[in-house]
């Protein structure tokens, strides 16, 4: 393999600030750069590869149906659309539209809750409610659901019918409910807003006043769902049941696949030609799908994540009692932020430089989403590392 020098990237449009270094390889919990240099990935792709790299058999369900079938569309059925979709169902209870990504993902339920209310004969209810430091997408749509007026500057005007309110707060959402709203939108775990985890309390308060006043109850668990929180979906918590979740990250283990899926009785609004996707489960994709759920529930990957979780958060706390410079620790399962009293970018670039791969959330938080599959030695590694660089920084 040639040697890629990243000044090649002139091609790419500037959207990402990228850190230097060209990734080749991987194994595991370990990434490989084309100097050979291993690094410890502690963001899995942003959430995505919970298998980590080249799980044995994620590469065999991808490689046997890329062998076989790639693509047909969704005029016609494939077996593996049918085997995910069944899966899914058994996992679920729901039904599902696939599609490519947590954007379109969302997308997808914007316009069935606004289909449903629809065909209750109310077409006055369009509006989705969405909370402070939510992020639901880079689309238009979901652009306009998402809490941070900074990803919206130079976009405008974006759609209509999103409306924000403060996140943990009861009474202002029961007063936003009225009677141009469609259905209520939330993380459980906040992700890019900064690793802010819902309290059952609040979950159980938004199903209250959504079955109460008729509109519909959604779930954005494109990050924290999958198995990052412990349970399958992270709302499973507060014992809640929403109409409408979507997820799409970690669903494949890092092929690109989204999905809504929906209670039958919401998702029968959808009639053949509401709603589409051109390469929305496709089977190479859905294998690989497939096999995440597959390793989920063999390899009892749900406890694996409240042990490692535990042991990740008493580290992390560990942190906060050395380091001042930590205000806060926050996550739950494998989703874990430290809440800074600084700019996390220097740090994400530092620990890079020592081997280790984190990232950073709005507020001034260091974002930590190891795979699932991270056993306790790399914990203790990712844990000195960072406390090696909070001393350094400390003593410079
Ligand atoms: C990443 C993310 C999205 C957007 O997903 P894309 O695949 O980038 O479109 C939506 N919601 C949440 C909670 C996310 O973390």
């Amino acid at each position: 393999m040639s040697k890629m020098d990243f000044t090649l990237a002139n091609g790419l449009l500037p959207t990402y600030r990228r850190l230097p270094r060209v990734f080749v390889r991987g194994e595991g919990v370990w990434l490989f750069d084309q100097e050979g240099r291993s690094h410890l990935d502690f963001l899995a792709g942003l959430g995505v590869s919970i298998l980590g790299h080249a799980d044995p058999n994620l590469v065999a369900a991808v490689q046997e149906q890329s062998a076989r079938l790639w693509h047909v569309s969704n005029l016609y059925y494939t077996d593996a659309l049918l085997e995910l979709s069944e899966a899914l169902w058994r996992q679920t209870g729901r039904q599902a539209f696939l599609c490519n990504s947590g954007a379109e993902a969302n997308e997808a339920a914007f316009k069935l809750a606004r289909k449903v209310m629809h065909q209750r004969g109310a077409p006055e209810r369009y509006e989705i409610i969405t909370f402070s430091h939510g992020f639901h997408g880079r689309t238009l749509a979901t652009l306009a659901a998402t809490a941070n007026k900074h990803y919206q500057e130079g976009f405008a005007p974006l759609p209509e019918g999103f409306v924000l309110t403060p996140w943990n707060d009861l009474e202002a959402l029961e007063s936003a409910i009225g009677p141009h709203t469609a259905g209520v939108l939330i993380e459980p775990i906040q992700g890019e807003g900064g690793i802010h985890v819902a309290s059952a309390e609040f979950l159980r308060g938004i199903e209250r006043l959504t079955r109460e006043s008729g509109v519909l109850f959604m779930v954005d668990e494109v990050q924290c769902g999958m198995g990052r929180s412990g349970r399958f979906f992270a709302h499973e918590w507060a014992e809640v049941r929403p109409d409408i979740v979507t997820v799409a990250k970690a669903l494949a283990g890092g092929l690109p696949i989204g999905a809504m899926l929906a209670e039958p009785s919401i998702g029968a609004a959808f009639k053949p030609g509401d709603h589409g996707s051109t390469f929305g489960g496709n089977p190479v994709a859905a294998r690989a799908a497939l096999a995440v759920l597959q390793a989920l529930e063999e390899r009892d990957l749900l406890s694996h994540v409240q042990r490692m979780g535990h042991e990740l958060m008493a580290g992390l706390q560990m942190l906060q009692q050395k380091h001042p410079a930590i205000l806060a620790v926050r996550g739950l399962g494998l989703m874990c932020g430290l809440q800074l009293d600084q700019d996390p970018a220097p740090l994400v670039a530092q620990a890079l430089e020592s081997g280790l791969l984190v990232g950073s959330a709005e507020g001034q938080v260091l974002r930590l989403l190891p795979p699932l599959i991270v056993q306790q030695e790399h914990i203790e590694r990712a844990v000195a590392i960072l406390d090696a660089l909070f001393g350094a920084r400390e003593a410079s």
